[in-house]
């Protein structure tokens, strides 16, 4: 192995290094294709190397790369934050830019605390969530995070804000079926709230469709209406995590509008950009930049890269080519093809309990026993086996997990980027279905 300086995810393993990517496929320096299976991180959302965005982004650069948002605005931060008013539901006409989702829920969580203080209402400080759940890795997105995989280093430094169960029926945490369970985990949330005070509650915050933390958890019927309800009862704003499920993911711009529900603020990232450039948003709705407006008119946030034009330009040239090719219906119409076809591999393996999620959002949950739902044992690692082979096999998919033995299933995600066509499908799903006959086979 050639001496390397730049820290990995895991040390002592050899990762393959890129050579470059086009459309669907990654190719390394052997040559060797990868189907991009998981987007990256789901992200590279109108997939690798498309010309448009890489002229915007030259022609940006060819005029100016970087300047401090306290000192220009930019036509191309401008135009991006117009756009993303234009496309998303409601009143969600503020942009405020940052660098990652971590940074863009963070920074929704510290607009909402300012939305109360400009009011004079000082004890709403606290921004609630649930268990299995991941908002981003820095201190005060960890904290609302229910990843327990992710916090239990640094449990010392973080606030305990997960403080209702998800909405997972595979296995609801109640142990109930809908809609007999008259939505028990959305009433919870109410009763964490009495609890804690809605005094001290600044807002709420979930991931429409649960990702990282449990592979594309979709809640059931209702749900989001009897949240929106307890947040307003308890005057708490909503915020919806699309960094993950946001542009288009899941067949709808934003994943909330599945369910009509209004956000007060949206953290968006990842897809945002479709991976060309590090940004990210916090989306704040007239509601909620009010006060703020009539007070300090200014947000206590932000970074040196906050709104530079490069990033801005690279996102817009996404979100343009994201409208232009009808990518959010086609997440929806090839999403329900990859879907039938992943259910297909399920139906004829022992090893796959349940196939979920919207769009080109989906998720796998590894069981031991399709009848009884019983996980495979921790130690066995069954998603970061699967994950594994289907790299030898030329196929990239994500892990979900949250970590927290025997309460939440071992997944994967399968989010492949928007563009993806029924022939890539067609060789993803091969892919797939060897790499699971194959793990199968090592498991006997
Ligand atoms: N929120 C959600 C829903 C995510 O899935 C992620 C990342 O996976 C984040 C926030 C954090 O984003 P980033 O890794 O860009 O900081």
């Amino acid at each position: 192995m050639q001496q390397s300086y730049l820290i990995k995810p895991v040390l002592d393993i050899e990762y393959p290094t890129i050579d470059y990517g086009k459309g669907v496929y990654l190719y390394d320096k052997n040559n060797k294709d990868y189907i991009d299976g998981s987007s990256g991180a789901v992200t590279a959302s109108v997939g690798h190397g498309v010309t448009e965005v890489i002229n915007a982004m030259t022609e940006q650069a060819n005029k100016v790369s970087f300047v401090y948002r306290s000192q220009f605005t930019s036509e191309a931060a401008e135009g991006l934050a117009k756009k993303l008013s234009e496309i998303t539901p409601g009143d969600l006409n503020w942009s405020f830019f940052v660098n990652s989702g971590s940074e863009a829920t963070e920074t929704a969580m510290k607009v909402a605390i300012q939305h109360w203080q400009e009011q004079g209402i000082y004890s709403k400080t606290k921004v609630l969530s649930r268990w299995m759940s991941y908002h981003g890795i820095t201190l005060g997105a960890l904290s609302m995070s229910g990843h327990v995989a992710r916090r239990e280093r640094f449990v010392a430094l973080l606030d305990d804000l997960p403080s209702a169960s998800a909405p997972y029926c595979y296995r609801c945490p109640f142990g109930q079926t809908h809609p007999r369970c008259q939505l028990l985990c959305a009433k919870e949330l109410e009763r964490a709230i009495k609890r804690i005070g809605k005094d001290s509650i600044a807002a709420f915050i979930a991931e429409p469709i649960i990702g990282a933390a449990a592979g594309a958890v979709v809640p059931p019927e209702g749900y989001y209406a009897e949240i929106k309800a307890i947040c307003e009862r308890n005057n708490i704003l909503f915020i919806a995590d699309e960094v993950m499920t946001g542009m288009g993911r899941t067949g709808k711009m934003l994943a909330i509008e599945h369910w009509g529900v209004q956000p007060d603020i949206v953290a968006l990232g990842k897809g945002m950009s479709g991976g060309y450039t590090p940004i990210a948003a916090a989306l704040v709705s007239d509601k909620v930049m009010e006060p703020i407006l009539q007070g300090s008119k200014m947000i206590m946030s932000g970074h040196t890269f906050s709104a530079n034009p490069q990033s801005a330009a690279a996102s817009l040239a996404v979100l343009n080519y994201i409208e232009k090719h009808h990518l959010v219906d086609r997440s929806e119409k090839i999403g329900n093809y990859l879907r039938k076809e992943l259910i297909e591999v399920a139906n004829r393996t022992s090893i796959i309990g349940d196939v979920r999620g919207k769009g080109l959002m989906l998720g796998i949950e590894f069981v031991e026993n399709k009848n009884t739902k019983q996980s495979f044992a921790p130690q066995v690692k069954i998603a970061n086996r699967v994950i594994k082979k289907a790299m030898e096999n030329g196929l990239l998919v994500y892990p979900a997990n949250a970590g927290d033995e025997g309460i939440t299933g071992d997944a994967i995600l399968v989010a492949p980027p928007l563009v993806i066509t029924k022939e890539e499908i067609d060789e993803l799903i091969f892919r797939f279905k060897k790499s699971i006959e194959e793990v199968e086979k090592d498991l006997l």
